[in-house]
């Protein structure tokens, strides 16, 4: 492709792209596409000759815009959001275009230093504690790709600590280690621990209450017994924001338990910690002081597109005993004198991309008041969905509703909700997730995407209440 070629495609790519994001409510939120469909239109060699723009964008028409999930999408309430906006997505262009990989200060002074410098507003931004900023004593954050990543990282940054940094020589010291969580924790929580060795075994599902909610009472016990057994307990994610129901774990009780016993507390805020630029919700930061390492995701609800989680430690220290390895290849002088940070020990790959563009961009561009702005929308959407859902006697209302996600079933066998959720997805109008809450099916109804407005929620109930008539 020529400079010419790549101005005249790219100038209509934008377009092509604000055409779709301004008429994506016209098509089916979910494809009814059926396993296999895709790979059967794509051809079964890999091209032998330069093709075209057209043609490969004809196919891309042809072949894979059918079978998207419109994420962007005003009917999509399923998972957590994904939304992005134009800013975002300008600054995902740039950054391929400069195609920079920053996994240290040298690679990209600018890449480094802005991610160092926006983590720091972000700080303040979400009303977090000083004590993960980058110019306190032992703190700082980074941006992972996911909040998996995140939880991956401080469960090695804990383990490190655990073991006095013998991870790798001691492996019956890490046999030992026992790790927290409840069953409403993300499967995410799951998968680092046995990445990272510990193991399914060695999680303990502590109980809940009626709320979802981590009781800590339990925590306590169940630390006492482990350590009775000779084991040692050493992590304990607390959530804010449970994906299953938006639970929030009481921070601040599970924190002093943790600090009384020496484990690591993770505060998983995946979904929800992004309401906290709202001053109204920073309830849910109460506790936060005493947490270890906290992550909370802006391409799930700020406008930022996938991927963008932010990661921040108060333990920089363990983090940076875990992760470093330093090969002649990668030294320098900026970072030996201290005078600079390589990003690539604060995660799990060396290569890392240029994402605080994305975010500086959308700060900037969009402002936190517009996204502060569009986030309490959706809050009182939710809070009057509610509403309806409780004054309607076929349905029932299934868990708190603190933020942007309601919890419904109709009322009766698991089968009519099961059944609801299927017609409602069959549609193509709307798209919901189910999960199962105190072992009942429950469709939840998550609001978030950035186009979603008043009458989306509206029509959507009006088209479950027609479903639920048509069920019985
Ligand atoms: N934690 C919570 C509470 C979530 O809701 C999710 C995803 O929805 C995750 C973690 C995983 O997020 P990611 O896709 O960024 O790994």
């Amino acid at each position: 492709m020529t400079p010419e070629q790549f101005r005249t495609h790219g100038h209509a790519m934008i377009d092509w792209i604000a055409d779709y994001l301004e008429t994506v409510e016209q098509r089916r939120v979910q494809p009814d596409t059926v396993p296999g469909a895709v790979r059967a239109l794509l051809p079964v060699d890999p091209p032998t000759e330069p093709e075209p723009f057209e043609a490969v964008f004809a196919d891309f028409e042809r072949i894979v815009l059918p079978s998207i999930t419109h994420w962007q999408h005003p009917g999509f309430f399923a998972f957590f959001p994904a939304n992005s906006s134009y800013p975002s997505i300008l600054g995902e262009l740039l950054a391929a275009g400069l195609g920079v990989n920053g996994m240290s200060w040298v690679t990209s002074p600018a890449a480094t230093e802005l991610e160092t410098h926006l983590l720091d507003w972000m700080v303040g931004l979400l009303g977090l504690p000083e004590r993960f900023r980058s110019d306190s004593p032992n703190g700082g954050g980074v941006i992972q790709a996911t909040a998996s990543e995140a939880t991956l990282t401080s469960v090695l940054a804990a383990r490190w600590r655990a073991t006095d940094g013998a991870v790798n020589a001691d492996g019956a010291a890490v046999g030992r280690l026992v790790a927290y969580a409840t069953t409403q924790a993300h499967s995410s929580i799951e998968k680092g621990l046995r990445i990272a060795g510990i193991g399914s075994e060695h999680i303990r599902w502590i109980e809940h209450d009626e709320r979802f909610a981590m009781r800590p009472d339990r925590l306590a016990e169940q630390i006492e017994a482990d350590r009775a057994a000779g084991l040692v307990p050493f992590w304990v994610c607390a959530t804010i924001g449970t994906t299953s129901s938006t639970a929030f774990d009481p921070v601040g009780e599970i924190g002093r338990i943790a600090r009384a016993n020496g484990l690591w507390m993770h505060v998983d805020g995946a979904m929800s910690g992004i309401a906290t630029l709202a001053p109204e919700f920073r309830w849910m930061n109460d506790g936060m002081e005493l947490a270890d390492s906290y992550c909370t995701n802006p391409h799930k609800w700020m406008g930022v597109n996938f991927d963008c989680d932010l990661f921040w430690t108060a333990d920089r220290r363990s983090l940076l005993g875990a992760l470093s390895i330093l090969p002649e290849y990668l030294r320098s002088e900026a970072a030996e004198a201290g005078a600079a940070v390589d990003h690539r020990d604060w995660g799990i790959p060396l290569g890392r991309r240029f994402r605080a563009l994305k975010l500086w961009f959308v700060l900037r561009c969009t402002g936190i008041d517009a996204i502060t702005e569009m986030l309490r929308g959706h809050v009182a959407l939710a809070q009057e969905l509610a509403t309806w859902v409780e004054a309607d006697p076929r349905f029932e209302l299934v868990a708190p509703h603190p933020v942007s996600l309601v919890c419904l079933r109709l009322a009766g066998p698991d089968s009519a909700t099961d059944r609801l959720i299927e017609a409602a997805n069959a549609s193509g109008r709307y798209l919901f997730t189910r999960t199962v809450l105190d072992g009942r099916s429950v469709l939840r109804f998550s609001i978030g995407a950035r186009l979603t407005e008043r009458r989306h929620v509206e029509a959507a109930w009006h088209h479950l209440v027609e479903l639920a008539d048509a069920i019985g």
